[in-house]
């Protein structure tokens, strides 16, 4: 399904887009610093809260742009310290965003890592037979204000938590682009989104702690490298040769190995920096000492860092997650090479915080009451 929205998101705007709607309403430039200023740096909620700007251009703005893209439906902090907001877009259609907190070593929560992870689509089209994300297809994309808006909803609701000192969002340590949807498949949207949430107009969070994760589209990946955005790329591999990705995940049909691989090593040789290999395991599917000796190859020649992730079960799919002792065992045949990995511990399993989960579950749910 398209959605057009009635006005577009004033948070997909950028200050040059901004400054030529602006003139062609005959307003002066600076207006567009003034409105981005209330958006970003004072982040208020309505058009009357912007009190430097005249009663007419107000209007102006009502009529045309769109200021609240998403309305938070609710969050669900889950005893492991992940949090996951569940929020409605003007279609009705559900998304989710989710913060994680790390807790280190002898400080309290308020220490803590924090990571907010985003979402580009509304479902997702790859199909990953792991995903609950892709069990529905895709919906539709995400504009640059939905996925933007994503963040500001997370900073209302620090700031709502902290009463007294405004969380400011460079209190968060990374922002991961890995929550429901293929963002490679919604490419002008999120590369749009990450400049605004980048520049030192719009969110000011610094690029080189932005992670973008991808299944894999090839040219995608070739055009991202040419952007003059510093991001870090993660590719969802999960299969280390063609035979089991193509099992896991059917994009490896249309960019195998052979393709994606070299794509990646352009990348991480153009911008510099180290790609992450993120790689599910799963029982018996691609969790055997071949699969690890092949990805500890891959990382080696890649000069990749690898992250190991135990599958979190999906209602519906047999699937099962390996013992720890077997997640330890594929670990230390990539640590004993030298290979930099990590095996990643669980977080929100109580809360559905594997991609898509809460969101199906909501939408289910809805159906049953009849009213989706
Ligand atoms: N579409 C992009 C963005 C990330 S979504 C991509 O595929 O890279 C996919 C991520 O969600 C996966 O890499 C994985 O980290 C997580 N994920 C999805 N389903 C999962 C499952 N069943 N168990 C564990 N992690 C899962
Ligand atoms: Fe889409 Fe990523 Fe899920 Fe694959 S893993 S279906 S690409 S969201």
């Amino acid at each position: 399904m398209r959605f057009t929205p009635a006005k577009p998101a004033l948070y997909g705007e950028t200050l040059d887009s901004l400054t030529a709607a602006l003139a062609a309403q005959s307003q002066p430039a600076f207006r567009a610093k003034q409105i981005l200023d209330w958006l970003y740096k004072k982040r208020v909620a309505t058009w009357d809260e912007m009190t430097n700007l005249p009663r007419e251009l107000r209007a102006w703005l009502a009529e045309n742009y769109d200021v609240a893209p998403t309305a938070l439906v609710f969050d669900r902090q889950s005893t492991d310290e992940t949090d996951k907001l569940l929020l409605e877009l003007g279609d009705r259609s559900l998304i989710e965003t989710v913060i994680i907190r790390v807790p280190q070593f002898g400080v309290g929560l308020d220490e803590s890592r924090k990571t907010i992870c985003i979402s580009t689509q509304v479902g997702c089209a790859m199909g990953c037979k792991f995903c609950a994300s892709g069990l529905d297809g895709l919906k539709r994309n995400l504009s640059a204000g939905e996925i933007v808006h994503q963040l500001i909803q997370v900073c209302r609701l620090e700031d709502a938590r902290t009463p007294r000192a405004r969380a400011e969002l460079a209190s968060f340590d990374n922002i991961v682009v890995m929550g429901m949807g293929e963002p490679l498949h919604n490419y002008d949207a999120i590369v749009r989104a990450l400049t605004i949430v980048n520049a030192p107009w719009g969110l000011g969070f610094g690029a080189r702690r932005i992670t973008l994760s991808t299944s894999g589209l090839v040219p995608k990946i070739r055009q991202l490298a040419t952007e003059p955005l510093g991001l870090r790329l993660a590719i969802s591999l999960h299969g280390a040769t063609d035979a089991v990705r193509e099992q896991i995940m059917p994009v490896n049909k249309a960019w195998p190995l052979a393709e994606l691989l070299p794509a990646v090593k352009e990348f991480s040789d153009k911008k510099g920096r180290m790609v992450t290999l993120e790689f599910i395991l799963i029982e018996e599917i691609n969790d055997t000492f071949d699969q690890a000796e092949k990805l500890r190859d891959i990382a080696l020649d890649l000069h990749a860092h690898v992250n190991l992730i135990p599958y979190n079960t999906v209602e519906g799919l047999e699937w099962k997650r390996p013992s720890l002792t077997r997640q330890v065992k594929f670990l230390d045949v990539l640590a004993d090479a030298g290979v930099s990995v990590t095996l990643r511990r669980e977080k929100g399993h109580d809360i559905n915080a594997a991609c898509g989960q809460l969101r199906l579950k909501t939408e289910k749910t809805r159906e049953a009451a009849g009213s989706g």
